[in-house]
């Protein structure tokens, strides 16, 4: 398991490599949940999501290989590019066919290649798998990986820099490094805080694992929660068991709520943001979920597509 002095190396390890994010209250949704609502701004990270964390540390940890490769559904692979550009290594990215053209083009503007290869988050692996056992290219996946879930946690130490009166903070959650990082660093420091994780209806990986008891496999359907989908991995060993053990509970939100937590950060917060980073203004506004105290939400990611934004804000899809 990753521990609370893994997340603090990985802290000063990726220091200058990431930007520390703002945050700031929302009066719309403060008033919405009936307390204070701290909106962790996290989507203005350099590369627009917390991946970078995560993939900086990894990438920094690494003597010397070929190249870095993964299979991700977008936000993980462009900050993989980032960071191997930073560090000077070729950088190949394979994903499958769900994931949107603005993605890809985003990864091969980061100077890395983009490797369009299978229907499923799976397919798009075993392509990585490959280089990694033919070509001598080290593979860092998304989330189960020591090193990236320690760099996510990083946010936690920062969070409860800013905010230290927080009692709940609701996390995105898919593959669960994000928020096994998190709580692994918050629980250690403030063993009373609420965790708790926010998935789409719509293919639910980890949700589904956690009701099985087990890793299992649920089919990948399109939500606007693209940075959401895909499997945690039948051999899952880390966030599994970890976002089994620290999570409070699970709230999953239908695309139309999503939605509505998309136009309300953007009309009343300001915040343009992505599918992903909206669940949490979703489930407020849905009243799926409250807080007896302060409570932070994680807005994960900007990267979605400006005019597919502006026709939800207008109420459209
Ligand atoms: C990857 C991602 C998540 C989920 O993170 P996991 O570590 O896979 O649970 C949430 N939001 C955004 C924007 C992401 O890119």
């Amino acid at each position: 398991m990753v521990t609370l002095d893994d997340i603090r190396a990985a802290k000063d390890r990726i220091q200058g490599l990431v930007r520390e994010t703002p945050f700031k209250p929302s009066a719309s949704l403060s008033r919405q949940a009936g307390v204070p609502v701290w909106l962790k701004c996290e989507h203005q990270q350099i590369t627009g999501s917390f991946k970078l964390r995560g993939a900086s540390n990894a990438v920094a940890r690494l003597g010397k290989v070929a190249g870095v490769t993964t299979a991700s559904t977008g936000n993980h692979g462009r900050a993989l590019a980032h960071a191997a550009r930073e560090q000077g290594i070729p950088a190949v990215i394979c994903v499958s066919r769900l994931v949107p053209q603005n993605k890809l083009d985003a990864i091969a503007d980061l100077g890395a290649e983009a490797r369009v290869i299978g229907a499923s988050q799976d397919e798009a692996f075993q392509e990585a798998r490959r280089l990694q056992r033919e070509e001598g290219f080290a593979l860092i996946p998304p989330f189960d990986h020591a090193d990236v879930i320690a760099g996510q946690g990083t946010l936690g130490l920062e969070i409860l820099t800013q905010i230290p009166d927080a009692a709940v903070l609701a996390i995105p959650l898919s593959g669960g490094g994000l928020l096994a990082g998190v709580a692994a660093a918050v629980r250690a420091l403030r063993p009373d805080i609420g965790i708790i994780g926010i998935s789409m209806e719509r293919g639910a990986a980890m949700a589904a694992s956690l009701d099985a008891g087990q890793p299992v496999e649920v089919e990948e359907q399109e939500t606007l929660a693209d940075s959401l989908g895909g499997g945690i991995g039948l051999k899952n060993h880390l966030t599994f068991p970890m976002v089994r053990d620290l999570v409070d509970e699970v709230i999953l939100l239908t695309e139309a709520e999503i939605a509505a937590g998309i136009r309300q950060l953007s009309v009343a917060d300001g915040e343009m943001v992505e599918g992903a980073a909206a669940v949490g203004a979703g489930a407020v506004i849905a009243e799926k979920l409250t807080a007896k105290g302060p409570l932070v939400l994680i807005l994960s990611g900007a990267n979605i597509d400006p005019s597919r934004h502006a026709a939800i804000v207008r109420g459209e899809t």
